[in-house]
């Protein structure tokens, strides 16, 4: 390996690290692991410095801002983006702007090796026939982004290589994208701002030249992570919508029962049962699928049809409480045979 490979596989690495694991701290850029006018002539010394240290540290200056005195402080970046949804534009925009910019600085390189080896060569050989194919594919995906985005190639959460584009500084990791979740292994950047100087409008034209500088060497490191990380199950189970929806109407009623407020689960129990029928017809995702799963959803749903039941007919709080604490406990153990 290279020592510059080495330098910024560790600066990817630091990157998790130190959202990961230090709580608190102020985000920081991931150093370039080369000069501004490194990637000459494909991508001009001016845009490299204008788009390194004025936009990326732009949407990290917003993110730290958004960050500051939450919850969401310390936690780490991928855990913010895959329920990017929930947390609002400042972290969607500003999260993923981090995110994306970091990865694509790591896969560019003024040295790069141009084609893929070994494991990856395989596998984009057999999902897309050719590296010319699978380029040409995001290419087309980066033309046909209308307005700013980025293109990707991505592992799937069932271990496959996938392109996919999104607009502004959304990705797949995010559940804000309905179809094509997984996680992204190399990006390129189809705003204005990564090609304008050089390029102006020519969008094409830029597209065919940074194939040049994207270091395949890079990508098939972060291949090797995508296929060994933890994040990959996460993000299945995120993708199993159905889950997600019963998920919401049980935190939504539960924990107000727990102190005291018996009105949501009261208003709310035909919808959950609904939702727990609906959770039972919905395909199972690869990795979770067990002969236990599939007894504890009949055992959600009886539980549900249950508590409605007794909802119907004024029961007691006491006999609810009873019912829906025994519910949500099967849904918890729903939720760990998706952790394991
Ligand atoms: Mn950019």
């Amino acid at each position: 390996m290279k020592l510059r490979q080495i330098t910024s596989t560790l600066l990817f690495l630091n990157l998790f690290m130190s959202v990961g694991l230090v709580k608190a701290q102020q985000l920081t850029l991931p150093k370039l692991a080369y000069a501004y006018n490194a990637l000459e002539p494909y991508i001009d010394a001016q845009t490299m410095e204008i788009h390194y240290s004025k936009h990326h540290q732009a949407y990290l200056n917003n993110l730290n801002k958004a960050l500051t005195g939450t919850k969401m402080e310390g936690m780490p970046l991928e855990e913010l983006l895959i329920s990017a949804d929930k947390r609002g534009a400042s972290i969607r925009n500003n999260g993923g702007g981090h995110y994306n910019h970091s990865l694509f600085w790591q896969i560019m390189s003024p040295d790069a090796d141009k084609t893929p080896n070994g494991v990856l060569a395989d596998e984009i050989k057999a999902t897309f026939t050719s590296l010319d194919s699978l380029k040409k594919l995001m290419n087309n995906g980066a033309i046909s982004r209308f307005g700013s985005g980025w293109v990707w190639l991505y592992v799937t959460p069932s271990k496959k290589l996938a392109v996919c584009s999104s607009p502004n500084q959304d990705n797949p990791i995010m559940d804000v994208l309905k179809e094509n979740r997984g996680i992204p292994i190399l990006c390129i950047d189809v705003w204005e701002h990564a090609y304008y100087l050089k390029y102006q409008n020519k969008r094409a034209d830029y597209l065919g030249a940074i194939w040049n500088v994207i270091d395949w060497d890079e990508v098939a490191t972060n291949y090797d992570n995508a296929l060994k990380s933890p994040l990959l199950k996460m993000i299945e189970k995120d993708a199993w919508t159905a889950l997600k929806d019963f998920h919401m109407v049980m935190a939504q009623t539960f924990h107000p029962m727990e102190e005291g407020n018996y009105g949501p689960i009261r208003e709310r129990a035909a919808e959950m049962a609904t939702k727990a029928k609906i959770l039972a017809a919905s395909p199972i995702p690869a990795s979770f699928q067990s002969v236990a799963i599939t007894k504890a959803i009949k055992t959600l749903v009886e539980g549900s049809e249950k508590v409605e039941k007794q909802v119907r007919k004024k029961n007691k709080d006491e006999k609810i409480k009873e019912s829906l604490t025994k519910l949500h406990d099967t849904f918890h153990i729903i939720q760990g045979m998706c952790e394991e």
